[in-house]
């Protein structure tokens, strides 16, 4: 079959909007409706990552892993997926490792897995492809079409905090009600992750900041306001740091900026790393970090990508947010571009939350 996709020659730099050939025979046919441009998009383009790869035998990836697609034909299936569904392309696929076999390659045990758009895998960027209907999440509420391009970065939070729940028990960590209304999380960096980070922290009731190294544009304040989050530039003013923090969420992948933000932990706080930035500098950590660590009993974890179970969960809070929020969540996407403007990887757009590209 011939595509227009946007593809890149991993590790090279480098995109293009271009007609290739795939060789694809699956029983699903889609379109894509939006996909969604991450900094792992931009990473593989500017040769950045060097992990990603091309399907086996190829040189050229087609990119792209956030997506919501409109089936244009089906073969009948278990699923119930049907011409004219709206539905969320899984991106990493099963390798053979036990987690795997039990649909969590979210956990992958020996990294033999692949994912669509970044390693070994064409992605969603293109104007058609095929997929197996257990890849594909159906989006049951059409109202959320015009943002369901949010449920694959979104189904990173809800794994994250799938993590959180498994961890927290090991103390009594909600508050003296038995909720988390007097406890304090904070989301390091203000990019889509981040943004939905804080939703989804305001709806286990924590009271939510979020923090950058400079301050934020009126428009971005409004939006973080609108859930009752609190942002501040902890280069300038540090007072709402004086009651410590219980639960953390990096994105920025900087290991100083964590450092600092794991001295501010409370006794049993937890701290989720999930940015990821190679070109960070280094920075070092000494005794007393490591004192403050373990005196505190802090957990450190990493946690990466989500399952099947988070891509439904992630449908469900969008559905929900719509409802609750209105427009804040479809403001969320910034711009909408068409395929062939091949800039936008190149680099983030002024107060860009979420560009998406659209394909109809
Ligand atoms: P993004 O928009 O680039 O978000 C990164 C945020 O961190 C930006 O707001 C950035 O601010 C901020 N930041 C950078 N350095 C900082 C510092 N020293 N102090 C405070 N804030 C800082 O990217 P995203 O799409 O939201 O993704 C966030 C991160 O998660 C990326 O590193 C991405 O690769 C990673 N990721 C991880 C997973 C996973 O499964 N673990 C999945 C998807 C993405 P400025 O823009 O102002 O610099
Ligand atoms: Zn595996």
């Amino acid at each position: 079959m011939k595509v227009d996709a946007i593809t890149t020659e991993p590790p090279k730099w480098g995109v293009k909007y271009e007609d290739i050939d795939v060789d694809e025979n699956l029983p699903i046919k889609l379109k894509p409706v939006y996909t969604g441009i991450c900094g792992t998009d931009r990473g593989i383009v500017s040769g950045s990552l060097p992990f990603a790869y091309a399907p086996h035998g190829r040189q050229k990836l087609i990119l792209g892993h956030e997506c919501l697609a409109k089936v244009i034909e089906a073969e009948d299936n278990d699923l119930g997926i049907k011409t004219g569904d709206y539905v969320v392309p899984i991106v990493r696929r099963p390798g053979k490792c036990v987690n795997c076999l039990i649909g969590r390659s979210d956990n992958c045990s020996d990294g033999d897995k692949h994912e669509a758009g970044i390693t070994g895998l064409n992605g969603f960027m293109r104007s058609e492809f095929q997929d197996y209907p257990q890849n594909l999440v159906k989006v049951e509420d059409p109202d959320i079409a015009s943002i369901a391009v949010l449920t694959e970065p979104l189904k990173n939070v809800k794994k994250a905090f799938e993590m959180f729940d498994t961890v927290s028990k090991k103390s009594v960590f909600t508050d003296a009600n038995g909720a988390y209304d007097e406890k304090r999380a904070i989301i390091i960096g203000t990019g889509s992750e981040a943004f939905l980070y804080g939703l989804a922290s305001r709806d286990y009731g924590f009271q939510t900041y979020m923090t950058n190294r400079h301050p934020e544009t009126e428009s971005k304040l409004r939006m973080i306001e609108r859930p009752n989050i609190t942002f501040y530039d902890y280069t300038k003013d540090t007072s709402v740091e004086k009651n410590g923090f219980d639960l953390a969420v990096d994105t920025s992948g900087d290991p100083a900026t964590i450092f600092r933000f794991i001295r501010k932990m409370n006794n049993n706080g937890i701290v989720i790393l999930f940015g990821t930035n190679g070109r960070a500098p280094a920075s070092t950590f000494d005794g007393s970090d490591i004192d403050y660590i373990i005196e505190r009993n802090i957990t450190i974890l990493g946690s990466v990508d989500g399952s099947r179970i988070h891509y439904e969960r992630a449908l469900q809070d969008l559905t929900r947010w719509n409802y609750q929020y209105g427009d804040l969540i479809s403001n969320m996407i910034t711009s909408r571009v068409k395929p062939d403007n091949t800039d936008i990887f190149l680099h983030k757009q002024p107060g860009e939350i979420k560009t998406v590209i659209g394909w109809s």
